[in-house]
């Protein structure tokens, strides 16, 4: 049974360490995080087009980029995503059973509602200037509310209407909750030949001789990351590489991996995290009805 620990964490990026398992059971955390994990995103938005008449000013509702850019831009924007709250339209208890186009409630959508009005200057129309129709804690949150959405002159506005729905990455990218995972396998440093090792301890870097332990093992984590980029200062290519001959060196260690990923912002590290593994687990659980009732 894979065992899980948490490296690092928070908001919005992970470090895991994977121990008793394989590079595939790793990939498919990753995939899951990449692919499957719920998530909202804005789906669909309808924009108000023609003139207002304000404060003496005719305003249209035209604008530097086209809607569909636009459009574009806001299904990039994290919308905060409770899963708890909110369902897929398919699996909705009020509109699964109604066609496609008429879904849409309280429990599956979410509405942000956009009027703003340029300035001679030019005014940025951002994530903040969004509101949402409901609770105040669906609100775009404030470290997100700078992304630049358009700029509007005098004499230009916008006014649309956004829905973001629950959907997953395998259908469009703006569902991805994650981004930059990757995965490795863990390694330790091993001092192989203390003499020549000097090479390295002669360059005055971060680690020493002393960090390795007395069996000449080097474990803690972020120690070999750093080692391992210090590996470089002696590694191939460089003058010192033939004398040095891998005096220190890192040694995979097996069933052993580290996987990182960054969030958009639309959840917690942790809320996608656990998610991912629902979701594969979920998957595996199926899988194994399915080949019970086949067999
Ligand atoms: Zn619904």
């Amino acid at each position: 049974m894979v065992k899980i620990k948490i490296l690092n964490e928070s908001e919005e990026r992970m470090e895991v360490l994977l121990s008793e398992t394989d590079r595939s059971l790793a990939n498919a955390i990753r995939r899951s995080l990449i692919s499957d994990t719920p998530k909202m995103a804005i789906d669909s938005v309808r924009f108000q087009l023609g003139t207002k008449e304000q404060d003496d000013e005719i305003w249209e509702t035209t604008g530097p980029i086209p809607d569909e850019m636009v459009a574009q831009r806001l299904a990039m924007i994290p919308i905060p995503t409770m899963h708890d709250k909110f369902h897929f339209q398919n699996e909705c208890p009020n509109c699964k059973d109604l066609v496609e186009d008429d879904r849409g409630c309280l429990e599956c959508q979410m509405i942000y509602t956009c009027v703003v009005f340029g300035t001679e200057e030019g005014r940025w129309v951002t994530a903040g200037d969004m509101k949402y129709l409901g609770e105040e804690s669906l609100e775009i949150p404030d470290e997100y509310k700078s992304i630049p959405i358009t700029k509007l002159l005098k004499g230009q506005m916008i006014e649309f209407y956004a829905t973001a729905i629950m959907g997953r990455g395998r259908d469009h990218t703006k569902w991805t909750p994650v981004c930059g995972v990757t995965f490795q396998p863990r390694r330790i440093g091993i001092l192989k030949n203390k003499s020549k090792a000097k090479i390295l301890w002669d360059l005055d870097l971060e680690i020493t001789a002393k960090d390795f332990g007395k069996d000449g093992r080097l474990e803690d984590i972020e120690k070999v990351a750093t080692l391992e980029k210090e590996l470089n200062h002696v590694g191939e290519g460089t003058e010192e590489a033939r004398e040095f001959n891998d005096a220190v060196y890192l040694e995979e260690v097996p069933g052993e991996f580290i996987l990182s990923f960054d969030t958009d912002g639309s959840m917690s590290t942790k809320t996608a995290f656990e998610r991912a593994i629902n979701e594969l687990a979920d998957r595996f659980g199926s899988l194994d009805q399915d080949l019970a009732a086949t067999i």
